[in-house]
């Protein structure tokens, strides 16, 4: 795998300008409106640095997405976001760029955003994509799976987590102040974090 970033990049900024209105509208509901605004403007900065970080190795890169999202992003999901390629630089490097070990650095990335905002699986967050799909991911790597169908599980383990999150309460974030007002919407964080992971495996199921 050749590290282009920005193919991943200009894949994700697409498939969020398909979806920005209702993502915009899920933020509304049950947070502040800012989600989708705070997501573009971190992915703004990251297209500006887009040669740069394809000049990069993997773990450099990482590190440098992580730093700019937390500088550029703002809101609770800029943090989080910024704190998993952080922890993602860290555990990429020396590695060689194979699935496991991505499986593994994904992985990483996971638990620092469950350590940094203090949030677990059901308290309608990103987390409910995120986790789920990493137990996928791990879950293949384990059995053997072929690269292509361990993708294709992860992006119906991430649908089927971001769907759980429209009946759930909230324990974290600005939803948490609804109560039972937060049920019935889905979480902005948990539909973007799905978005962004289909589009990151269809772009690697096409690609390689
Ligand atoms: P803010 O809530 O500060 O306005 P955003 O709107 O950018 O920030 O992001 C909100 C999203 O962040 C939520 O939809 C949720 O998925 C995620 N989120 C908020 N708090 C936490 C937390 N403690 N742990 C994990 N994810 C969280
Ligand atoms: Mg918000």
């Amino acid at each position: 795998m050749n590290n282009n970033v920005s193919t991943f990049l200009s894949a994700i900024k697409a498939a969020l300008d398909t979806h920005s209105d209702e993502v915009a509208e899920l933020d509304q509901a049950i947070g502040d409106g800012d989600h989708l605004i705070n997501l573009q403007r971190g992915l703004d900065a990251l297209i500006k640095q887009a040669d740069a970080l394809d000049a990069m190795d993997l773990s450099a890169a990482f590190s440098k997405i992580g730093m700019t999202l937390m500088s550029t992003m703002g809101g609770a999901s800029g943090s989080l976001f910024g704190s998993m390629f952080v922890s993602m630089g860290k555990a990429a490097k020396d590695k060689p760029v194979d699935f496991a070990n991505m499986t593994t650095i994904f992985s990483v990335g996971v638990e620092s955003v469950k350590a940094r905002g203090k949030a677990d699986l059901g308290e309608k967050t990103m987390l409910d994509t995120l986790i789920p799909a990493m137990n996928s991911l791990n879950d293949s790597v384990s059995r053997g799976a072929s690269v292509d169908d361990a993708l294709a599980d992860m992006q119906q383990a991430a649908e089927n987590g971001m769907l759980s999150t429209k009946e759930m309460l909230a324990n974290k974030g600005r939803a948490s102040f609804l109560g039972e007002r937060a049920r019935g919407h889905i979480d902005a964080g948990a539909r973007t974090s799905q978005l962004m992971l289909f589009v990151i495996a269809d772009v690697l199921l096409e690609k390689y």
